[in-house]
């Protein structure tokens, strides 16, 4: 049986394999990662902590309960509070009075891990203040599924969550991420891919992209390629679904060394070493490592 679905992260299976413990929990409120697509990628944990938590909590009530109903989870009496993002500073004291009497609260965002582009932040933070346990059920994230096939380095990377939705706000906040040093990793709605790919071909047109939809779903594609050829691909428009973008790095900047060797003994001459390669680098894009090596064999140091 495919484990693949393009249904909601939380239909599916129609057999169920896994032996879901009930298990004694410590107390403490449990974060617990859900399935991005195909709804066999959860847990083992994640099962047992849902069949067992005194309290459970979910963005949305009704996903949390078809994902128990799907991996035969019974509610045995217990009610699923909903916790969003609108509804957190009413539904807060609720579980953080079940945390206080010493009890296990699981809470669950829609997809994927809770507090990645989902809410939990402030209810994870006030529980660690009030003295409770906070425990993570790692598993699924859209961000790292995306990193992982990507075909990027991936040995450095930042997360950014969504670009703005307006173009002026967009542009700005792609420049300044741009030039960070690092693979990024963006999530973008399939009706602003097009126009987030137009943006950052004017700004790095030769910088790789990937766009990776659908992950663990029926329908998963990995698209790979500049972001100007990207920005001109037709499929770009009519994009559907889910969407990760991932960004290379920005390419080293190339700069001869005798430009390098003439910038540093301009600010050598008035600065220290450390000084003048720190100078140097940022105004030539290049890394204060190297430049501080080629500043040291010039200073005889
Ligand atoms: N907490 C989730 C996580 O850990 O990935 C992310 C929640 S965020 C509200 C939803 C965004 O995640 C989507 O708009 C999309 O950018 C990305 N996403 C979620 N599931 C995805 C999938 N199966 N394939 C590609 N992107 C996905």
């Amino acid at each position: 049986m495919s484990d693949r679905s393009d249904r909601p992260a939380t239909e599916l299976p129609r057999r169920l394999t896994a032996h879901v413990e009930a298990v004694r929990l410590d107390p403490g409120l449990y974060l617990v990662a859900t399935p991005i697509g195909a709804a066999r990628d959860i847990t083992l944990r994640a099962l047992d902590v849902l069949n067992s938590a005194d309290m459970l909590a979910a963005e949305d009530t009704r996903v949390l309960r078809h994902l128990m109903d799907i991996h035969g989870i019974p509610l045995r009496g217990r009610r699923i509070l909903s916790y969003h993002d609108h509804n957190g500073d009413r539904a807060r004291p609720a579980l953080l009075a079940a945390l206080a009497e010493g009890g296990s609260v699981a809470y669950c965002s829609d997809a994927g891990t809770p507090l990645v582009a989902d809410p939990g932040y402030r209810l994870a933070l006030d529980a660690a203040e009030a003295g409770a346990r906070v425990h993570a059920l790692p598993g699924p994230s859209a961000a790292l599924a995306a990193l992982s096939v990507a075909g990027l380095p991936s040995d450095r990377f930042l997360f950014l969550g969504f670009p703005p939705p307006t173009a002026t706000a967009r542009q700005t906040w792609l420049r300044n991420w741009m030039a960070v040093d690092s693979t990024l990793i963006l999530y973008e709605s399939p009706r602003r891919v097009s126009r987030t790919l137009q943006d950052l071909a004017v700004l790095d047109g030769a910088r790789t992209v990937v766009v990776a939809r659908e992950l663990t779903k029926k329908f998963e594609e990995i698209i790979r390629g500049t972001a100007s050829d990207l920005a001109g691909d037709p499929r770009m428009e009519a994009l559907k679904g889910e969407v990760v973008m991932v960004l290379d790095r920005p390419s080293p900047v190339e700069v001869d060394d005798d430009r390098l060797q003439q910038v540093l003994e301009g600010y050598m001459a008035t600065m220290s070493v450390k000084d003048a390669a720190r100078e140097a680098a940022k105004d030539l894009g290049l890394p204060k490592r190297d430049v501080y090596q080629r500043a040291l064999a010039l200073s005889g140091q």
